[in-house]
């Protein structure tokens, strides 16, 4: 994308000051959902970068990582696998914890939800909204790992660069992000 393409996608996302929080800012991207023409500039940029990709599954994180990458998961004709967070999925799981400020969290997948593919390892592309301190991301590309698959790339349409949450992700795993704030 040119500097005018992610202007342009950069605008249709709102930011909402002191939320959840005070001092965050939240980039609220239902204004670019709420936009068919950016969602569809998305989908389409998306879609051309990874259309000729071998990607045997898209891996959503709960839960705006569920709308990118389900849509862009039936445009490319390829399988959707729901990343959760944990007692939400109802068959049996596996899970993969990860430290936050305070306490920890939790990222859980359906024990079969990369199925085998006999010759190869099944290919997955994980996508999410948007990466901060990278804690989710990297716990997720872990997930997909130890569930027996090989994730090929991790896809966010937001990189907040000053915190370098995609940092212990690019020791094992690129990283692509459509836009860095
Ligand atoms: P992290 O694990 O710190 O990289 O946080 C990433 C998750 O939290 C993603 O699923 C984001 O949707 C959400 N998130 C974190 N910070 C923000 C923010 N400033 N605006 C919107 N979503 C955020």
């Amino acid at each position: 994308l040119n500097e005018t393409d992610k202007a342009y996608l950069l605008n249709s996302i709102r930011d909402i000051e002191d939320f959840p929080k005070p001092g965050i800012i939240f980039k609220d991207i239902t204004t670019l959902l709420g936009d068919e023409k950016a969602f569809n500039f998305l989908l389409d940029h998306l879609s051309t970068r990874y259309e000729n990709q071998e990607i045997d599954y898209i891996a959503g994180i709960e839960s705006r990582g569920f709308i990118f990458g389900a849509a862009l998961a039936a445009r490319l004709r390829k399988r959707f696998v729901p990343i959760r967070k944990p007692g939400k999925l109802p068959y049996t799981t596996i899970s993969e914890k990860y430290s936050l400020e305070y306490g920890v969290d939790e990222v859980a997948i359906h024990i079969d939800a990369f199925s085998s593919l006999g010759t190869h390892k099944p290919k997955v592309l994980l996508i999410d909204d948007l990466i901060a301190t990278g804690g989710t991301a990297t716990a997720a590309v872990k997930l997909i790992n130890k569930a027996g698959a090989h994730c090929i790339e991790a896809c966010f349409i937001i990189n907040l660069t000053f915190l370098q949450g995609d940092l212990d992700i690019k020791k094992t795993t690129p990283v692509y992000s459509v836009l860095e704030v």
